[in-house]
């Protein structure tokens, strides 16, 4: 019987996970805000002993990639959805790091593995791997580009696999690619796909601000050995509305879902996005919940996990 776990996972996209809503092509601060915020919160992290999950998109581990004539990687098979209207790799500039570092990460990727924390994939182009439009092959390619991706900038084999907008799709894919986990949609939740802006949001800012309980699971071994790990509810930032959540309430939140998780030998699993952190009072929410996160692990009430350690955990029973 295993006793309450916690993680924290972060979804690395640059303007790959942004640029299917224009605006935030046209104007990057959004996406510019989230790199310089990402070493910042590696590093918040590691000053408290603790290790999260970094799930990059795969072509930010690239250091480069082009010029290209034409479309840009015209080996990749492309995914096409009835609510994007161009070629999902049209804003690939072809280039490096230094040039544009929104499309290309990896000295940070790299930055990210050494301070201990684990690498992982949010899929290669970010594609969304909706089955009921994106085929087997689109799949298989987001899976093993991002693998290539990694072998290319000398980072250990991507043991865990976070779906772009958490939809979760061809999950039978995982193992062959090389992955031993993903991360499920929140409370088991089907996530939809398409360009952001939902009807659940105002139910959920709802939720973050009453400091609601929090969903705690149990990870799940499947036949192949991939294990479909819980996930909780995603930390939120301080854009627009979000910053009606006080410290007090985001801080209350996690210390509920650790008691929970603590009680039911459950996982308290919570996620992000670097761009949430791109202002000081945002960094300080996480710093204030990652005490309490460091707190409840020295008094060992909790034990802190990576993903894929959280894995290997549930495979060995
Ligand atoms: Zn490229
Ligand atoms: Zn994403």
């Amino acid at each position: 019987m295993s006793g309450g776990r916690f993680c924290l996972s972060v979804d690395v996209e640059g303007l790959w996970g942004l640029f299917f809503v224009r605006a935030y092509v046209d104007d990057p601060t959004l996406a510019s805000g989230g790199r310089d915020a990402l070493p910042r919160m590696g590093r918040l992290l590691e000053e408290r002993g603790l290790a999260g999950t970094f799930a990059f998109v795969g072509h930010l581990l690239l250091d480069a990639c082009g010029p290209w004539e034409g479309s840009a990687h015209p080996e990749i098979p492309r995914p096409t959805y009835p609510w994007y209207d161009r070629d999902w790799y049209d804003d690939d500039p072809g280039t490096d790091e230094a040039r544009a570092p929104l499309w290309y990460a990896r000295s940070q990727a790299l930055a990210i593995h050494a301070m201990g924390h684990e690498v992982a994939a949010h899929g290669f182009a970010h594609a969304i791997l909706d089955e009921s439009h994106v085929p087997r092959a689109v799949a298989d390619a987001e899976l093993t580009s991002a693998q290539a991706a990694a072998v290319d900038a000398g980072l250990p084999t991507l043991r865990s696999f976070v779906y772009p907008q958490n939809v979760v799709g061809h999950v039978d894919a995982l193992a062959a690619a090389g992955y031993g986990c993903y991360r499920e949609s929140d409370a088991g939740q089907p996530a939809r796909a398409g360009p952001p802006g939902g009807l659940q949001r105002a139910a959920n800012l709802a939720r973050h601000a009453l400091a609601a309980t929090p969903f705690v699971g149990h990870p799940m071994v499947r036949d192949d050995g991939v294990v479909a790990l819980p996930s909780s509810f995603p930390i939120l930032g301080r854009e627009g509305l979000r910053r009606v959540v006080r410290r007090s309430a985001r801080v209350a939140r996690i210390e509920k879902g650790l008691r929970r998780a603590a009680t039911e030998g459950a996982v308290l699993h919570v996620w992000t996005h670097p761009h949430a952190f791109a202002t000081e009072e945002a960094l300080d929410d996480l710093a204030a919940v990652l005490d309490v996160v460091a707190e409840w692990s020295e008094r060992g009430d909790i034990e802190v996990l990576t993903m894929a350690d959280m894995a290997e955990r549930a495979r060995a029973g």
